[in-house]
């Protein structure tokens, strides 16, 4: 009966921002967010996207039929454009309800392709990572297991760490990636660090499973953000890719992904959608619609691109400006430790190195939102609050 299910453990974003929303103290500041925020602390609708939304709703041929199973054509195409620099017959490609679905179907894809193995390949998520992924491969039938790739000392990248741990793994070991802006630490392997990871994955025949869900949000330049995706298709790794709309485009709730599959042929290609389509089927027919519609009109118009990018690259400027703000701030009050890895660090997180006492002791104390893990969502700062955080988290750390 109902009465006998085990309550899960809460997800610790979703019961903090909980906590927050019920907390009634007037200078209360949410650096959990994992949605971008304005300079006014408020959600953004992308000019660009309120543009393209008008666009389809005054269109003749605006309504809300289904889409097919494998999703909407037009908007894969430009997608995969976006994000593999291409589009060609021999990519498969889903259209999918956010970065999450995108990930589910080539968990759900994986499992399927494997089932008849008596040796599955493991699926290695770094450490530390979304706190989604485990669960969501999980969830599909997978074991799964971490690498390394931070050095809590140096709070940086441990990329030795992690191209050994890469070089060891059994052939043909799965590794989810983050294309770019590494959720929580903010640490990216460099080009030169992604060109040395490719050639291994090549030697080793490893899958890459990109997880692409910020392509934009670490460099402001949508094309340099896929580097470590380009670098990998040109070495010619075996490669899934999620990506996500989420951020880039500030369309969270509407849920727009895809995933995206290049294969040796036309001829493979075609297999694998028709096993997409076989899956997606049972699992939820087909992917939301309207969102979709409104990416396109962006994607395929010169002008309304050109404006999208404007818009995420005044996003990641606004948040490297609250990175360097901060830690001018923290520097200029000579709060106890190093602070820079705070701008070498990219994209909507910096993994800040606060213990969980200190995270604690600024949500009770001081009503600073952010997880035990000390991750900072840079887009939870603005010009009003950056002040009582700087001198919060000094005080945090020096008592
Ligand atoms: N992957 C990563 C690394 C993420 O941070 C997120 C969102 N927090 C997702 C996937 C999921 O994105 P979406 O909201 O599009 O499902």
């Amino acid at each position: 009966t109902y009465n006998e299910i085990e309550l899960s453990i809460p997800d610790t974003m979703f019961a903090l921002k909980a906590r927050y929303d019920a907390d009634k103290n007037g200078s209360k500041v949410n650096l959990a967010p994992g949605t971008y925020r304005d300079q006014d602390g408020n959600p953004w609708v992308l000019p660009s996207v309120r543009k393209a939304t008008q666009l389809v709703m005054n269109s003749p041929s605006y309504n809300h039929e289904y889409l097919g199973i494998q999703g909407h054509q037009e908007f894969l195409k430009a997608a995969a454009q976006l994000i593999l620099g291409k589009w060609s017959p021999d990519i498969a490609s889903l259209h999918t309800s956010g970065g999450t679905g995108a990930c589910h179907m080539g968990a759900v894809l994986l499992k399927r392709l494997f089932r008849n193995s008596p040796n599955p390949p493991s699926i290695y998520i770094s450490d530390p990572s979304w706190e989604n992924h485990h669960s969501v491969f999980r969830h599909a039938g997978h074991q799964t297991s971490s690498y390394p790739i931070y050095n809590t000392q140096a709070k940086s990248l441990d990329f030795k760490a992690m191209r050994n741990f890469v070089a060891q793994a059994d052939p043909n070991s799965i590794f989810v990636l983050h294309a770019c802006a590494h959720n929580p630490t903010g640490c990216d392997p460099s080009p030169e660090q992604w060109d040395e990871l490719a050639q291994l994955f090549k030697e080793k025949s490893h899958i890459a499973f990109f997880d692409c869900a910020y392509q934009g949000y670490a460099s402001g330049d949508l094309q340099e953000d896929v580097y470590s995706i380009a670098t990998f298709s040109r070495q010619g790794v075996q490669m899934l890719v999620a990506q996500s709309f989420s951020k880039n485009a500030g369309m969270y709730g509407e849920r727009l992904g895809a995933l995206h599959i290049p294969c040796d042929s036309a001829d493979a290609a075609a297999k694998v959608v028709d096993l997409l389509k076989y899956l997606n089927r049972r699992e939820v027919s087909t992917a939301p619609r309207f969102a979709s519609d409104i990416m396109t009109k962006i994607l395929t118009s010169n002008d309304l691109y050109e404006d999208w990018k404007v818009d995420v690259a005044t996003m990641a400027d606004r948040m490297a400006d609250m990175r360097k703000q901060l830690v001018d701030l923290l520097i200029r009050m000579k709060t106890p430790g190093d602070w820079n890895h705070i701008t070498a660090q990219k994209g909507m997180f910096s993994y800040t190195g606060l213990s969980a006492k200190q995270c604690e002791y600024l949500t009770e104390d001081c009503h600073i939102y952010l997880p035990p893990s000390g991750r900072l969502s840079l887009t939870g700062l603005t010009t009003h609050n950056l002040e009582y955080v700087a001198k919060s988290i000094d005080f945090a750390v020096r008592n």
